[in-house]
């Protein structure tokens, strides 16, 4: 981010513009919105310039800006579209102390207008930071149908309330209350009778409120899926926009913890592969201490919670506290990283079944009916399959398994980083520490990229 978006108190402070044509108008009508005490050189200032100078919305001098005019001044826009005046005007005013933007020219802006979607008090600024003003555009149109024009004033009797509100106890009881407000009664009231109505009706909603009870405390086990955010079930939306508290694993992308209600306190509870982590006891606490105070609890894992997820044991602990919880399924690494290679996990004449192992479990590289996986046609999907790739290869081959038998190894599945390595039982190890992999990847036993042709491409575009 190279320009960080704030709201900035304009109320009463001086803003300059140099400038009297359709650069300057754009930008005029923009500012004509605030409370800012606007002032405009220009000696020769567009028909509408003049009107709002008459009608006391700005201050016009119609002559060019000189040292000295931009004095105390907050904010100052060089808007005569022309590069040598603008590039005169801007050093005066940067002189002067005043934050410049420069009409068309980000590169010597010191800030850029967004563009805004106005509800006020509710404003949407959008920003691309000059790279596509068309998507800016596409988005602010896109609000604008969205967003109903009777957000504005809603908020604005809402706010005049606030203080009212804090009658009802902080956190979930205050939360429903306003949600119930802005998206079911506010609108209907607004509609019945104006802003009369909405006050009676906010009065209502307050002793409706009060009466609810404080929902018990509550955790949803939430599968995160395998990275890619549009990979997340509504119901996970729903869950992390409700969530008072989430407590996810390292694997969860930042993306979707942005998901996260914003008041939410997330908890990395970040457990490595092998490197240091936050034992599972200590997690266990964690998630029933905070149930146990009353919050909703997010408990999120990568893919799906029920996959090596340690599930179990965290179930068992919130039902030893007697707190109520559900399962939200996800997408587990395996759906994923097979769609990435185009082929299916089950097929009919080739596999009937599939199995998810682990590379390793507690007591170390994890044992299986190697036997059985030897047959050939047999797939397994493979988790924290890469440092047990010398160990499962050793023992597949010595129950006969097929040296050419295909493997495949997808790192980051879903991701923007994806990478796919398509090799063979007999490679597996020596290409694995070739590719040098070092984000999570899942092993396909017995499962090649579906073209012999998708193979090679793959490999020479991501593994180059
Ligand atoms: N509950 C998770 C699995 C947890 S075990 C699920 O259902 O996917 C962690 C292992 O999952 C990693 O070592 C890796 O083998 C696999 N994994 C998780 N996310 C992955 C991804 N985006 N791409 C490839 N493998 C992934």
């Amino acid at each position: 981010m190279k320009h960080f978006p704030i709201f900035l108190s304009v109320e009463g402070q001086r803003i300059v513009l140099s400038g009297g044509g359709e650069a300057a108008l754009a930008k005029l009508r923009l500012l004509l919105k605030t409370e800012a005490d606007l002032v405009v050189f220009a000696p020769s200032p567009a028909p509408e310039i003049e009107t709002w100078a008459t009608e006391g919305r700005l201050t016009l001098h119609r002559r060019a800006l000189a040292v000295g005019d931009t004095r105390n001044t907050a904010l100052f826009y060089a808007a005569d579209e022309d590069a040598i005046e603008d590039a005169r005007t801007a050093s005066i005013a940067h002189a002067e102390g005043a934050l410049v933007n420069i009409v068309d020219n980000l590169e010597d802006s010191q800030f850029i207008t967004p563009a805004i979607v106005d509800r006020d008090p509710v404003t949407v600024a959008i920003g691309t930071e000059g790279a596509a003003p068309v998507l800016a555009r596409a988005i602010k149109a896109d609000l604008e149908a969205k967003l109903p024009a009777t957000l504005g004033a809603l908020a604005r009797i809402g706010k005049a309330f606030r203080k009212m509100a804090d009658i009802l106890p902080m956190g979930r009881v205050r939360r429903d209350f306003w949600a119930d407000y802005y998206f079911n009664e506010g609108p209907r009231a607004l509609d019945r009778g104006g802003e009369a109505e909405v006050n009676k009706a906010l009065q209502a909603l307050v002793e409706k409120h009060e009466k609810a009870e404080q929902l018990p405390g509550h955790v949803a086990f939430v599968g995160a899926g395998p990275g890619d955010p549009e990979l997340l079930t509504l119901k996970a939306r729903k869950a992390l926009d409700a969530a008072d508290v989430v407590i996810h694993d390292r694997l969860v992308a930042p993306e979707i913890l942005e998901l996260a209600r914003r008041e939410a306190t997330l908890i990395d509870a970040g457990k490595q592969g092998f490197g240091p982590s936050m034992d599972q006891d200590e997690i266990n606490r964690l998630i029933v201490s905070h149930a146990a105070q009353g919050a909703q609890v997010v408990r999120l894992k990568g893919g799906d919670p029920t996959v090596f997820g340690r599930l179990d044991e965290e179930i068992d602990a919130v039902e030893a506290a007697d707190i109520d919880w559900h399962i939200v399924p996800g997408i587990t690494a395996a759906s994923a990283s097979v769609a990435a290679i185009g082929q299916s996990l089950t097929r009919r004449g080739r596999n009937s079944s599939i199995r998810f192992l682990t590379g390793h479990d507690v007591k170390g590289f994890a044992d299986h009916d190697w036997q059985a996986l030897a047959r050939p046609g047999e797939v397994a999907a493979i988790y924290m399959g890469k440092k047990s790739a010398r160990f499962i290869q050793g023992r597949l081959i010595m129950h006969g398994a097929d040296r050419a038998t295909p493997v495949t190894v997808i790192e980051n599945a879903s991701r923007p980083d994806q990478r796919t390595l398509a090799t063979t039982l007999e490679k597996l190890p020596l290409d694995l520490a070739e590719a040098r992999l070092n984000g999570p990847a899942l092993t396909f036993y017995g499962l090649a990229p579906r073209a012999a042709q998708t193979a090679l491409f793959l490999q020479d575009q991501e593994l180059a």
